[in-house]
Order: structure tokens, then sequence, then C-alpha cells
């Protein structure tokens, strides 16, 4: 089984790029340059380069002594939160900044919903002195204050969205209108594996640098370049497809996944898009999306802005149809819970979406001698007021 993008931009049955006809020539040009650029030697001298000097990279791989013990497993954390601005976001803003310089794009768009992938999208900007500009819905712009002031600071010009539910998806929708008005000098950097080929593709390879790391760490430390079993968040799958990328094909290691169950899969209240989604076309492609019978595009929830998202990437509805993923829902005080014990018990405070992953640990069963990757994805400074809203559900850690 393959799990890469097929020459149509297919995974399978999801995927494609359905994007109005004012577009078609810009997402074709793009489709046809990234990768003989993106595989140029030039490139890859510039994105690691990058990656190592202004990231910090190669992040660490971290055996996390006392959580294996809990877990009954070697835990190892790829401690992607230590990256510059805080987020595995800042790998793919990297590369699709050198992409659009390449494409000689004058002007940079971006959608954001949390604020996380905004500020890594307006850091690259202003590294390369390009003009910036980010939408992102009211909503959001009021709840993710801070990360709006440092956009500001960085030189984007952040746009509220006031349509719909005032959110990412309506920031993304947005973000594709504001893009068929300047087909020709914008470039529109996505954040996450989602949109109309080949951006999932983009977005997977530019995060792939998260195995390419794994691989060679792990050799290095337990004698072996591959886990018995990968775990990450998913949203709309960029950190898992880049935690993944290397052992998708590799039968010997199992993938877990999380995804936002917010109050629960059963309720109207979750983003759990896997379990919950059906067949239908979002923001350009053709994958699982949260809606109403009639189509209508139906609001997500959960407690993690960053996850909040009614689509999912085209490769992890594959992966997940062809059963070579389990994605697991994961509720909101379950990852506030597992947020507290990260914190208490390696002093790590891991973004709130990070802490579904850690979350699904409880769920599964291991063996001492087995030897688990998880990511986290982010640093939770800009969730501290969450966690310390929703102390009274984090058991024997919320009570300070
Ligand atoms: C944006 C974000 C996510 C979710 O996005 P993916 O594309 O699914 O990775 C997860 N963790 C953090 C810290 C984020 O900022």
């Amino acid at each position: 089984m393959n799990y890469q993008v097929d020459e149509n931009g297919f995974y399978g049955p999801f995927g494609g790029a359905y994007v109005p006809e004012i577009l078609y020539k810009c997402v074709h040009d793009l489709q046809e340059a990234y990768r003989p650029i993106i595989e140029s030697r030039e490139f890859k001298e510039e994105y690691y380069q990058l990656l190592r000097d202004y990231v910090g990279r190669p992040s660490p791989l971290y055996l996390a002594k006392r959580m294996s013990e809990r877990y009954n497993c070697r835990l190892y954390l790829k401690r992607e939160d230590l990256n510059h601005t805080g987020a595995h976001k800042i790998n793919n803003t990297i590369g699709q900044i050198l992409l659009a310089r390449k494409m000689g794009k004058k002007r940079i768009i971006a959608e954001t919903g949390a604020g996380q992938h905004g500020v890594a999208t307006a850091t690259v900007c202003a590294l390369m002195g390009m003009q910036c500009e980010i939408f992102m819905g009211a909503t959001d712009v009021q709840r993710q204050h801070t990360n709006v002031e440092r956009m500001r600071m960085l030189g984007a010009v952040v746009h509220p969205v006031r349509t719909g539910n005032m959110t990412l998806s309506d920031a993304c929708s947005q973000a594709i209108r504001d893009w068929c008005c300047h087909p020709a000098d914008t470039f529109y950097i996505v954040g996450s594996t989602m949109g109309p080929h080949p951006y999932p593709d983009i977005v997977a390879r530019m995060q792939s640098v998260i195995s390419e790391e794994i691989k060679t760490q792990l050799l290095e430390k337990t004698g072996r370049d591959y886990p018995d079993c990968l775990v990450a968040c998913i949203g709309g799958g960029s950190n898992a497809a880049g935690t993944i990328y290397h052992y998708m094909d590799d039968d010997r290691v199992r993938i877990v996944l999380a995804e936002a169950g917010g109050r629960g899969i059963y309720t109207d209240f979750t983003a759990a898009t896997i379990h919950r989604g059906t067949e239908g076309i979002l923001h350009g492609a053709r994958t699982l999306v949260m809606q109403t019978d009639d189509g209508q595009i139906k609001e997500a929830f959960t407690i993690s802005a960053g996850l909040d998202y009614p689509g999912i990437g085209p490769m992890h509805a594959n992966m997940a149809l062809q059963k070579r993923t389990e994605v697991l829902a994961i509720n909101d005080d379950e990852a506030i819970r597992a947020g507290y014990e990260l914190t208490r018990m390696e002093g790590i405070i891991p973004a709130i979406e990070s802490a579904h992953a850690i979350a699904a640990l409880q769920h599964l069963q291991f063996s001492p001698e087995q030897v688990v990757v998880l990511t986290v994805s982010g640093r939770g400074d800009k969730d501290v007021e969450t966690y310390l809203n929703n102390k009274d559900k984090a058991g024997e850690y919320g009570r300070f």
C-alpha cells in the first residue's frame, strides 16, 4: 500500500484540487513547480540551514523516564515545542516562503485559527522582508489576542473575518477569496496538510524533517532506527504527517493519532472529524468533513483552538480508511489532565493540542521494552490560562 499522493493529486478517494476557475492557473503553476524547486540542491541547502540556525533544529528526542515508567514502555518525546515560535508550524512556513520567493511572488497571505500559523508566517515574512496579510476569525482575534499582537509587531496586517462562525474555517474561506482577487502576485501559505493539491503534499514534505530526525536520533539512542509506536495529535494533520512520513510504509510501526473529541464524539460539541465526518469537499479538497445532511459545514468544538477544524487532511482521511492509522478521540477533560500530568511528571508544559497526544497513552497497552515516540507539537505558554481555568478537571494535579 502506498499512502503518498498520486499523480492526479489524490490519496485514495480523497484529495484533488477543487478550486474556482480563476485559481486554475496559479494552482496548476504550483503543481508544476513545487517538486523541482523543493528537490533542488539550492532549496535544500537554504531550507536546512535555516532549520538549523534559525529554528534551532534538530529538535531533541527526549527519553521521558517518569512517564515511561507510568505507561510501561520507553517513551521518547519529540520536542517540537522547543522550536523558534514554539511549535512545529515554522518548519512549514520556512519552506513555503522559500518556494514563494523562488516563484517570484511578492505578497504572502495565510489563514490562522489559534494564531500559531499566523505567527509562524508573519515571522518568516519579517525574515524575508515580504508583505504579509493574515486572515483570522473575529472570534479567534478576541480569544487569541496575544498572538494577534505578535503578528502585528512582526509587521503583518491581521484581517478579522466576520462571516460564519468567525473561526478558522471562515478564515480559510476568506483567504481563498483574497487569493482569487490576486492570483498573479500572491502566494498562499497554507498551515496544515489541507487545501487543494499540491498543498497537502507540500506541507507533509516540509514537516517530514520531524521523522527524518527521529530515524537518526532513534538509531543513536536505541540502536534501531524505528519505534514500535508513533503517537501524535491531529487537527489538519501536519505535525502527524511529519511524525509518520518516513514510517508510513513500515508495517513494524504502529501509528496512533489523537483527534479532538471536545465534550464527546456523540455530542454536538466535537472536532473529531475522522470519527464523525462524512465525505465532502472543503477548502479545495475532497475529504472527511463535519457537515449537516444537506452539506452545510458544521462548527467544530474543542478546548484546543489549534484542533478546531471541521475537516481533516486528505492523506489522513485515506490512511484512517485503509486502517493504517488508529485514530482516538480525546475529550477536553482528558487533554487537560494529560497536560497537567506531563507538566508535573517531566517539567514540560505542552500545548493543549499536544496534550491530546499524551492523553492517548492511557488508552494503549505496551510492554517495557517497546519504544514509543510521541510528538510534542508545541509549548503550552499560550494555554496557561486555559489550563488554570480548568484545573478542576486535572484530578490530583489540580489541587494547588
Ligand atoms: C496548529 C497546531 C496543531 C494542529 O495542526 P496540525 O496541522 O494537525 O499539526 C497541533 N499542535 C500545535 C502546537 C499547533 O500549533
